[in-house]
């Protein structure tokens, strides 16, 4: 993407918002050369995020699910329902701004757990007994013994 403003410059992300209702990213742009800031919109082709389920099913990412989950994990916590809100929109914007069209349903209940992880602990442990499988139970137990030692230090 060329600079407007010199024409000549390569130009890096700084960044990168849903817009449209998830139909479109808005970047913002700046210019390496003379570091001209401006805005593109990029049209998303084919809807949002697909979501591979374990079950290799797809279905389009669904922003409320996924609110369901986190909110449910957070029941009874001093979790404000706009960082909630925030979490679930920075999860999408995080796969979107890479240039993903399709992840796994794994790899986002990765991404809600990395958040609630520095957000509240017991709604970590709680969405992570529901989200993870079996064979994950092991490493989940390696993430709470982390954990342990990290709040005893
Ligand atoms: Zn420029």
């Amino acid at each position: 993407m060329l600079c407007p403003l010199c024409g000549e410059g390569e130009t890096k992300v700084v960044e990168t918002r849903l817009a449209e209702d998830g139909k479109a990213l808005r970047r913002r742009r700046e210019c390496l050369r003379c570091r001209h800031r401006f805005t593109t919109y990029e049209r998303i082709h084919g809807g949002p995020l697909v979501v591979r389920k374990k079950d290799g099913r797809r279905e389009p990412f669904q922003p409320d699910k996924l609110r369901r989950g986190i909110t449910t994990a957070c029941e009874k916590r001093q979790v404000p329902t706009d960082a909630i809100e925030k979490a679930v929109r920075n999860i999408e914007e995080f796969f979107l701004a890479q240039g993903r069209r399709e992840v796994s349903s794994r790899e986002i209940g990765e991404k809600a757990l990395e958040w609630l992880r520095q957000t509240d602990d017991i709604a970590f442990i709680r969405f992570a007994s529901v989200y993870l499988d079996f064979e994950d139970l092991n490493r989940f137990r390696q993430e709470i013994d982390e954990l342990m030692k990290s709040k005893s230090r």
